[in-house]
């Protein structure tokens, strides 16, 4: 059952982000940071504190919201019918380190906010990006579509032959965590030598000494030639990968999202470049692309998950993730 109005759920390892929306468009939007202590119950309850306060600036009830969409870090693990998050940014107990205030193993949300409303769908944010960029990005005409976060970490959502890929758990495909070397850097995951270790933005920050990424890209702009070296190696990995990506799903196109994609004119090229190298007969055809939804892709994933069919045709006309209200910091 898909209502008048509906919310979106944006759950990330320092902010959660709550719009709600109605057919013509985004009503309000509300950001708190991520509440990490406290029980196992605590992102649950403060997302549907946050539902509710979303709802208030929005001038309606938050009992008239009937369907959430939520889109989080992950990846998920199955207990019975419902999916729970086990993500090691969330939940302290899995990596038994002290960098989280929590000895949390998991976190039911799906379950919490199945009792509270009729319709509510959970996906890992690239999975909710992926069906956001097949309504309303560059995505819309092909049946075969990857979309790919190229941030902190690196992660995908896919459709393949029309079919929106979920694997058992929810967590196909989780791209940042395929190796790509057999020996290299430790992955947050505890891999050596995967993707997100050797080309994510976290990575290319660790190879140059810096806190970000955005430093290095800076040295690169004025010519330094060790960040041209470090950036130059992470495109062509990152472009390995995306090769890897398709020859396991023959995809028509690629669209590339996430912070690291803000220098995407010094990293495309590199990408493309690397790409099309690998088997032409399989690599030829494919169209790798940034977002055009780059910037609203947080705030209109979620949201895409439960958006009512009626209502998606006049969104893709008006496009009104492009005068959403302003984000209220709780
Ligand atoms: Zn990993």
């Amino acid at each position: 059952m898909r209502g008048e109005y509906i919310a979106g759920v944006d759950i990330g390892g320092t902010k959660i982000i709550v719009s709600v929306a109605d057919a013509t468009g985004i009503r309000a939007r509300v950001y708190q940071h991520t509440q990490l202590s406290g029980d196992n119950l605590t992102i649950p309850k403060q997302v549907y504190y946050l539902i509710q306060k979303t709802a208030e600036y929005a001038g309606i009830h938050y009992e008239d919201i009937q369907s959430v969409g939520i889109s989080t870090c992950s990846p998920f693990e199955k207990k019975g019918i419902y999916k729970e998050i086990v993500a090691p940014n969330l939940c302290g107990g899995l990596t038994g380190s002290t960098r989280l205030p929590n000895s949390w193993h998991s976190i039911p949300l799906e379950e919490f906010f199945c009792q509270l409303y009729p319709d509510v769908i959970v996906e890992n944010d690239c999975v909710a990006a992926v069906v956001a960029e097949k309504l309303f990005g560059a995505g819309k005409l092909y049946d075969n579509l990857v979309y790919v976060t190229w941030s902190t970490g690196i992660g995908a959502g896919a459709y393949v032959d029309g079919k929106l890929i979920r694997g058992k758990n929810g967590n196909a495909p989780h791209f940042g965590h395929i190796y790509i070397a057999e020996d290299g850097p430790q992955c947050g995951c505890g891999n050596y030598g995967d993707l997100e270790a050797i080309a994510s933005g976290t990575a290319i920050a660790r190879d140059y000494g810096v806190p970000s990424a955005k430093e290095v890209f800076d040295s690169y702009r004025a010519g330094d030639t060790r960040a041209k070296e470090i950036i130059h190696r992470a495109a062509r990995n990152f472009a390995r990968g995306l090769a890897s990506l398709n020859a396991l799903f023959d995809t028509e196109y690629i669209v590339l999202g996430g912070s690291v994609m803000n220098d995407s004119d010094i990293l495309l090229p590199l990408v493309k470049e690397e790409f099309y190298i690998s088997f032409p007969v399989l690599s030829r055809d494919v169209i790798i692309a940034k977002s055009i939804l780059f910037e609203y892709i947080a705030d209109i994933s979620a949201l895409a998950l439960v958006m009512p069919v009626s209502w998606i045709e006049t969104w893709r006309t008006y496009t009104p993730w492009e005068k959403a209200p302003d984000l209220i910091k709780l």
